[in-house]
């Protein structure tokens, strides 16, 4: 479902993704750790194109991400595929980023309405489903600066999913939150986990990822240092780098 080869990512003379290669499979939950500045972010944001790529090549449901390839050359794509592709990518930014005008139920509706072009009531009937599915039904005529955060990052959840993309990319969903909001979000990722939705989450969170993830990633310094079971990585990691990390956050 997403196939991430070899890809290399600079910021100037700094080399921020030194070759990652990452694969998820189909309904799979791929739950990335490490430390920061080690490039977690950066890679979730070249998944959708949010960040170019220096080299390598990432594709998502079979089709290369930003750019199209003419005999052996690749050459980006036109604003418009980007955008297009974008629907396919869900992604969960850790500060909520809703759209601060608009309502509960029109920060739902806004994509599928825009992006997509799809009938209004067909749209409303969604957006009514989904916020019942993140236990917001009752708040769809709010405006986020009347909710917890708790409750705006589940509105930014039913939000990605109202584009019923392939994959969400949740980049530490609770980690701007108060402790005890948390694990409603938490609990909203889970759900998602068990009906199959493919996702790639970077998370702080280890005892979340024990239970939701089929693949752990330990990244450091730009590279994928280790990446097995949540038993393989948490409870038995291989790599000095990855004990001592998670000696730290545990
Ligand atoms: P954190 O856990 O703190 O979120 P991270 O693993 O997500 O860290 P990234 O945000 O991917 O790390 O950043 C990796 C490195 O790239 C950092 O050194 C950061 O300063 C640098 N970086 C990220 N974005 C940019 C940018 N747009 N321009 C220049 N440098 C950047
Ligand atoms: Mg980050």
């Amino acid at each position: 479902m997403v196939d991430l080869r070899d890809v290399h990512k600079s910021f100037g003379s700094l080399e921020v993704l030194r070759g990652v290669d990452l694969q998820v499979a189909p309904g799979e939950v791929t739950v990335v750790i490490g430390p920061s500045g080690s490039g977690k972010s950066t890679l979730l944001r070249t998944v959708n194109h949010l960040e170019k790529v220096n080299s390598g090549s990432i594709s998502v449901d079979g089709e290369l991400v930003g750019y199209r390839r003419i005999g052996d050359r690749l050459h980006e794509l036109p604003e418009r595929e980007i955008l297009r592709q974008r629907t396919k990518i869900g992604f969960v930014f850790q500060n909520f980023n809703l759209f601060p005008h608009l309502t509960v139920r029109q920060n739902v509706t806004e994509a599928p309405l825009a992006a997509q072009r799809r009938p209004r009531a067909e749209v409303e009937e969604l957006a009514a489903r989904l916020l019942e599915r993140v236990g917001l039904a009752g708040k769809a005529g709010a405006y986020p600066r009347q909710l917890s955060g708790g409750q705006q990052q589940r509105v930014a959840i039913a939000r990605a999913l109202a584009l019923e993309p392939k994959v969400i990319l949740f980049d530490e969903p609770t980690s701007a939150l108060d402790p005890e909001l948390v694990g409603e979000v938490l609990d909203v990722v889970k759900d998602l986990a068990r009906s199959g939705t493919t996702m790639i989450v970077v998370t702080h969170e280890i005892g979340f990822a024990r239970e939701v993830a089929d693949t752990v990633v330990f990244m450091d310094e730009g590279r994928i240092v280790e990446r097995g079971s949540p038993a393989q990585v948490l409870d038995s990691p291989r790599h000095e780098r990855t004990r001592l990390f998670l000696s730290k956050v545990l």
